[in-house]
């Protein structure tokens, strides 16, 4: 897709750190590291968001971010990560071209986890009549 940067980065039209590459997959790190050794895995081929990708897509993405992540923290002298894909504007998805975050982490890194909401705890009840049962 001509707008998309990291289309751009697959075409090489713009520089990366590539770290891994096969016919369908490109792993390269982050311009904005979260922690020394952030990177994004992605398609090669331009699929907006996780939603869009097929069940055989997920499989191989997932199995590529399986493959590598353990190799990028031991690498950088780690043995701990983080996986996120953000899905959607609110999730925090700037770039619309899915990518699989591998953040290593550390025990010095300084990243703390996501607090819990007393309001969303007090809502569980709520939240489960709404999708108990639900999902198929
Ligand atoms: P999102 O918020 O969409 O899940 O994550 C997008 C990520 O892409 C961000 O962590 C951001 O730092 C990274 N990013 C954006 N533009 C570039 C770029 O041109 N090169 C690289 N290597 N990373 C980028
Ligand atoms: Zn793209």
């Amino acid at each position: 897709m001509e707008d998309c940067i990291f289309c751009k980065i697959i075409k090489g039209e713009i520089p990366a750190k590539k770290i891994y590459e096969d016919e369908k997959y490109l792993a390269f790190l982050d311009i904005k590291p979260n922690t020394k050794g952030h990177s994004l895995v992605i398609p090669k081929k331009h699929i907006t968001n996780f939603t869009e990708l097929t069940k055989a897509e997920v499989g191989e993405l997932a199995q590529i971010v399986h493959k590598i992540a353990p190799q990028v923290v031991k690498l950088l002298s780690s043995d701990s990560f983080f996986l996120g894909l953000n899905n959607g504007r609110e999730s925090g998805q700037i770039v619309d071209h899915v990518h699989w975050h591998i953040i290593p982490r550390y025990s010095d890194d300084g990243l703390v986890h996501w607090p819990c909401k007393e309001e969303e705890n007090k809502l569980l009840d709520e939240t489960f009549s709404k999708l108990e049962n639900k999902i198929k």
